[in-house]
């Protein structure tokens, strides 16, 4: 009986094995191995949850469940109670050892040679239990569930009791993810290769994997169904409303012809509204909103959810459209930072009439149990047009139909006036399917030159700063930042931007920064430069410059152009803070070297 109990759960131990392990080594390659072995321990009945243990969390974010809720006090608290120490000894080491994980594994190494020493501590040893995954899982989320009054008192108490039953080791882990720092640990990228090698009969069946993790954004629950039903059951995935669908991106240029040659000859050209993303699922009357980073933002837009009960015909569907402040008496439409106004509001139905919104659509991914990302662009259009009843705050994005270079450069010039950031170009032949989470060429967009030799702004990730000098002295006044380069799950150094930066800006920084800070250099962060303080890749901000450089100090596409340079940027400026993307979504080292590329392609014209 109790044999089979083990059977059906895994052992934590192996779980905090693979971080202790994955610590000391960087190579993707090693990090998929150690993956590979552990997966193939897992039971079938938690591989989701183990998949989210080892993504840091306890579900995927879009849920919108609550946080643990637990901030460092309670941390050193519950570390105390479970290693019979007092607060002020846990505060005495955190400060030598700079990390709370290691306090705790410290403590308990300690606990347990004194035990042994000492049979009246005996009692302590037996104490301590073989933990799994499904009792750790269920613990930790009976702590984020608990909520209201006395919830501190019940958070306290199951991560104390937990911290007692751990192994030095399990505790370590713990408090990592207690703290939100095991969600550097392992990219999705690692999971989906283990996952296909596991149960795909190879890396090759990566794709497949891939895929279905794009129409269903949920590595525990695409894990659970290939891991209990097969290849050929997440070959066939159909997308759910409910759950988000990693968005489809588009590639950049700026020369029309070239463009159009891209998509192929013919091709829609809409409004590049400057929003934000909302791919909105229908089911009947429930209305969820996810944005670009499938976060559910529901709550911010309950008038967007009223449109979508309105004018949306079908009983279910997924659209995704563009929502973008405007102001209803000139109709005018404004910039991006507005709708961040309205995210900060604390009484949304003040937003809604200070910051009125409308949506601008312009795909369709599933209607009334039919999957439409494999249909072209054309028939998505098509039905969305059907089953849209358009409103002056719920429309289909303004586009025309064009094979023309010059229509195209007159419509984006028509674009620009109208407060739209430039123009998306998309295909439309057979092939135009929703490619969902690829950024690619059926989809280009062609934006506003910023009056300078680099034409287009790039997404950049902090992975450190330093501290300023003179009226900035002890404030950070300088960031290290770096572009992200999937094909090896690394953050790579771009440059230092010092500049751009309001006073507002730079006071906030520490606050914004603090909870990112690391002791060491991160391992997924490779770098030439030593920052004042290291930062884990999770703030990204977007940045332009004079142009794009060779630089030996940075690590971006490092030899790929000319041996010992990486790709730099000439007088970087900050322009803002990008709080919709996450560090995967930063402008690639691969887009950066194709820039490069068609910067010098340009000078010798
Ligand atoms: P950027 O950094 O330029 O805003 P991105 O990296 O967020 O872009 P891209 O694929 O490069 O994503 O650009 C597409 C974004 O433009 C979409 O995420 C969407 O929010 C916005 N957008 C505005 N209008 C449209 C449109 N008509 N079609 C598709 N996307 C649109």
């Amino acid at each position: 009986m109790a044999g089979q109990q083990v059977s059906k759960d895994l052992s934590l131990k192996e779980v905090a094995e693979v971080f202790e392990k994955i610590e000391l080594i960087s190579a993707r390659t090693q990090i998929t191995m150690l993956l590979v072995n552990l997966l193939k321990k897992t039971p079938p009945e938690v591989i989701d949850k183990t998949i989210y243990l080892l993504q840091g969390r306890l579900w995927p974010d879009w849920k919108g469940y609550p946080e643990l809720g637990i901030g460092e006090k309670m941390l050193i608290k519950a570390i105390a109670l479970a290693t019979h120490t007092t607060e002020s000894m846990v505060e005495q080491l955190y400060k030598s050892l700079g990390d709370l994980g290691r306090v705790v594994e410290k403590l308990k190494i300690e606990m347990e040679r004194k035990s042994k020493k000492a049979p009246s501590l005996l009692a302590y040893a037996s104490i301590q239990k073989e933990l799994t995954v499904n009792e750790v899982y269920s613990k930790l989320t009976r702590i984020a569930l608990a909520q209201g009054e006395g919830s501190k008192d019940i958070k306290l108490k199951i991560l104390a009791g937990l911290l007692t039953e751990a192994s030095p080791k399990e505790a370590k882990f713990i408090v990592r993810f207690v703290e939100g720092k095991l969600r550097v640990g392992i990219g999705e990228a690692t999971i989906m290769d283990a996952l296909a090698i596991v149960y795909g009969g190879g890396v090759a069946a990566r794709p497949i994997v891939e895929r279905a993790y794009n129409l269903r954004a949920d590595l525990g629950e695409i894990a659970k169904i290939i891991a209990t039903k097969g290849v050929e059951a997440i070959k066939n995935i159909k997308p759910v409303v409910g759950i988000p669908i990693r968005p489809m991106l588009a590639e950049r240029l700026n020369d029309p012809r070239e463009i159009l040659g891209k998509v192929g000859g013919e091709a829609f050209v809409e409004y590049k509204y400057d929003g934000e993303r909302a791919q909105i699922h229908k089911d009947r009357d429930k209305i969820i909103i996810f944005s670009r980073r499938l976060e559910n933002i529901t709550r911010q837009y309950p008038d967007v959810v009223e449109y979508a009960r309105k004018y949306i015909k079908a009983d279910e569907a997924i659209v995704e459209g563009e929502i973008v402040a405007y102001n209803p008496e000139t109709g005018e439409l404004k910039p991006f930072q507005e709708l961040m106004h309205r995210k900060r509001k604390h009484d949304i139905h003040l937003a809604i009439k200070e910051n009125p919104v409308k949506v601008f659509l312009f795909d369709l991914l599933y209607v009334d149990g039919e999957d439409y990302t494999l249909k072209p662009l054309p028939i998505r259009r098509t039905k969305l047009q059907e089953i849209i009843e358009e409103t002056d705050v719920f429309q289909i994005a303004e586009y025309i139909k064009t094979r023309e270079p010059e229509e195209l450069e007159k419509f984006f010039l028509k674009a620009i006036e109208d407060g739209a950031e430039g123009v998306m170009v998309k295909a439309l032949h057979s092939g135009a399917i929703y490619q969902a989470g690829t950024r690619g060429w059926l989809w280009i967009k062609y934006k506003r030159d910023y009056k300078s030799e680099m034409v287009d702004t790039v997404d950049l990730v902090v992975v450190g700063a330093f501290y300023g000098r003179g009226r900035r002295g002890g404030k950070f006044g300088t960031l290290l930042m770096a572009s992200y380069n999937p094909e090896k799950g690394v953050y790579e150094t771009v440059c230092k931007v010092g500049s751009g930066f309001k006073d507002e800006d730079l006071d906030k920084m520490p606050e914004i920064l603090k909870p990112y800070i690391e002791e060491r250099k991160p391992f997924n962060v490779v770098a030439n430069i030593e920052p004042d303080v290291w930062v884990r890749p999770a703030l990204v901000a977007e940045i332009i410059g004079a142009e794009l450089t060779l630089s030996p100090l940075h690590t971006c596409g490092y030899g790929i152009i000319k041996p010992g340079t990486g790709i730099s940027i000439r007088f970087p400026r900050f322009i803002r803070w990008r709080p919709d993307k996450g560090p995967e979504d930063a402008t690639t080292s691969g887009e950066l070297i194709e820039m490069y590329k068609r910067q010098l392609k340009k000078l010798s014209e």
